[in-house]
């Protein structure tokens, strides 16, 4: 299929009205919906200054409670063509001092998992179900993701990736409205929207659980596979 057909479903996907909110107010907390970009996002497709303009909206955004705790909004970086999407849980403490995503211990071995299919960081797109860290790290609420996923499907709809890569359990269950364990989930390849997606586990489950690093290499080299990707040499086995 197409890109273009593919954004055209993307387009239409997209909440025709904003995400009702919690009843109960807060202060400071936007309560109606998300917030729109000042400029349409429409065509044409994933330019870095769309995304920037989306970012901005994200750095201001009030529209649920995890704007109350943040230092900094986690939008997602790469490029703006590429073809993986990788979709995580949340900022945590690192991601949000800096305002990037995955950079803390979870990161640099994500970073290695994408070098190990031949990639760089650079060359896919990273980002999160929600841009705001949880406090102490909890699992973002279903309404929290339900805030923050018109973010996600602008961004989805922006890059139009060939596949989304799901890491762990939220990412994965948020996609496929699914309560499964990630362990039944992963390394099955379903679809989003319309694009490949292919769960796996979360880099910091693997950091605290390294004997399941065999497989989630497994799911790394069915995303080669997926997108004929010649692994490099020194890791083809
Ligand atoms: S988590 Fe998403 S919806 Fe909630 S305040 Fe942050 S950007 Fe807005």
């Amino acid at each position: 299929m197409s890109k273009a057909a593919r954004s055209n479903r993307f387009t239409s996907s997209l909440p025709k009205n904003a995400i009702v909110m919690a009843k109960k107010k807060s202060p400071g907390i936007n309560t109606q919906s998300v917030p729109q970009p000042e400029q349409s996002l429409d065509e044409p497709l994933a330019t870095p200054n769309q995304l920037k303009l989306l970012s901005q909206t994200v750095a201001q955004c009030r529209a649920c409670e995890l704007c109350a705790n943040r230092k900094n909004a986690v939008f997602g970086e790469g490029s703006s063509r590429a073809r993986i999407f990788f979709i995580g849980e949340a900022p945590g403490e690192t991601e949000d001092e800096l305002g990037q995503p995955f950079v803390g211990p979870a990161g640099q071995l994500l970073d290695k998992m994408i070098e190990a299919i031949g990639l760089k960081r650079e060359d896919v797109y990273i980002t999160n179900v929600v841009k705001c860290r949880p406090s102490e790290n909890r699992d973002p609420k279903p309404l929290e993701i339900q805030t923050c996923s018109e973010y996600l499907n602008q961004q989805l709809k922006l890059i139009n990736p060939e596949l989304i890569v799901a890491l762990g359990s939220v990412a994965a269950q948020t996609l496929l409205k699914s309560e499964e364990k990630i362990s039944l989930l992963r390394g099955k390849l379903s679809s989003y929207q319309g694009v490949k997606l292919l769960p796996t586990f979360h880099p910091a489950y693997l950091l605290k659980s390294p004997s399941s690093k065999k497989q989630a290499w497994e799911d790394f080299k069915q995303v080669a596979s997926l997108l004929n990707l010649a692994l490099p040499k020194k890791v083809q086995s």
